[in-house]
């Protein structure tokens, strides 16, 4: 390979751009689907061990590992935990750059479904989440969100070869309309029919409200499902929790909702994280109906994981149930989601936050 001194990621690619790469080395394209199957099909992770025809393999030989123009995103498993109802698994997985990210396989009802992170870090500062507490580190490629899901489909195929992953959530780590360009990338790799096959509307994509994603997702017409976390029914409850709605305040952002279910026909799912005593009154509830009247939304009810950086605790269950009815009164679906091992750090962000915390314990460095 030639005039590519960086070494690039082949899961980075989608399926042209594959083809263009082989043939911007004199190879015929046509080679690019048998790639193409074997790393997102099979989900391999090592070249050397595939069958090949002689020019695809002389290419791959010539270009593909340490110190030549393209690398296989693998990332390493720093640690797996199971809960104990041993329905999900967390992963920490370390990628090339030393960066942990976090990774999770759900089984419930016989549905599998992984959550993804799409950034290292967040640099949205939801006071009540770990990650928002860590700060923002970096983006991750395309590669490296597709990569989450090979490591869980490898997983599950270990557990039971006739499991396949079917759905996908982006709940990890980090803001995945602040990482848009990458997000959209990896969304159209996982979903290719010729690979890993997800269904776009079994793909879920999380916001905690950034506007021109919201409304670029409706003019690009996305296929997937949209999820906006909202947690609080007026600009003063919102801005205590989620800082980024000083950016775009919460009329702004109920606004370009309304927009995107006219556009896409689509209902939107709306996340509430229940905090005892900031978000779980009669009046939020109230409110909150009133400001998605006449959309079609979905309330998920979040009960809150306790963090080490935020003191405030999970409502109490006749708060939460009451919450609930109320906007069901209203004629909203509104259900609970179901708390998926809190014995294994299971919010986003906190295995990583539980193993610095750990280290620091360790070394008795604060900070
Ligand atoms: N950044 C995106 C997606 C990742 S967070 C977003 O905010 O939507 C996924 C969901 O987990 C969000 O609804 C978020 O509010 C929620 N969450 C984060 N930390 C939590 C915690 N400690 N307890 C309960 N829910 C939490
Ligand atoms: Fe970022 Fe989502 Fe956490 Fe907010 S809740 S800090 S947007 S990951």
């Amino acid at each position: 390979m030639t005039g590519n001194p960086q070494p690039s990621s082949l899961h980075d690619l989608d399926l042209p751009a594959l083809r263009e790469a082989l043939a911007g080395d004199g190879v015929n394209p046509h080679h690019a689907a048998t790639l193409w199957r074997v790393l997102h099909r099979e989900g391999a992770t090592n070249l050397a061990a595939c069958d090949f025809l002689p020019p695809l393999r002389r290419w791959i030989d010539r270009s593909v590992g340490e110190g030549k123009a393209w690398f296989l995103d693998a990332p390493e498993l720093v640690e797996e935990i199971p809960s104990s109802d041993g329905l999900t698994r967390k992963f920490l997985l370390r990628l090339r750059d030393g960066q942990t990210i976090e990774t999770v396989l759900m089984g419930y009802e016989g549905r599998h479904t992984v959550c993804v992170s799409t950034q290292a870090g967040c640099a949205m500062g939801c006071v009540f989440c770990a990650t928002g507490q860590m700060g923002f580190v970096r983006h991750l490629r395309p590669g490296e969100i597709v990569a989450q899901v090979h490591h869980a489909r490898r997983v599950l195929r270990g557990i039971d070869p006739a499991k396949r992953v079917r759905n996908l959530v982006l709940m990890g780590m980090g803001e995945p309309l602040h990482n848009y360009d990458s997000v959209m990338r990896a969304l159209g790799i996982v979903s290719d029919t010729r690979g890993i096959a997800l269904g776009p509307a079994r793909i879920a994509i999380s916001t905690v409200g950034v506007v021109p994603g919201i409304r670029r997702l409706a003019e690009e017409g996305r296929p997937y499902r949209l999820a906006v976390s909202l947690h609080g029914s007026s600009e003063e409850e919102r801005a205590a929790l989620v800082p980024a709605s000083k950016r775009w305040p919460l009329a702004e952002l109920i606004g370009a909702c309304r927009d995107y279910g006219r556009a896409t026909g689509k209902r939107i799912f709306f996340e509430w994280t229940l905090i005892e005593g900031e978000n779980d009154s009669p009046a939020t509830a109230t409110r909150l109906a009133a400001l998605l009247a006449g959309m079609d939304a979905h309330v998920n009810l979040i009960p809150l994981n306790p963090t080490g950086g935020y003191g405030g605790i999970e409502s109490r269950p006749e708060s939460a149930r009451r919450f609930q009815a109320i906007l069901r009164e209203a004629g909203f679906p509104c259900t609970f989601r179901q708390r998926r091992g809190i014995d294994v750090a299971a919010g986003c962000g906190m295995l990583r936050a539980a193993k610095r915390d750990r280290r620091v314990e360790k070394t008795g460095v604060a900070g």
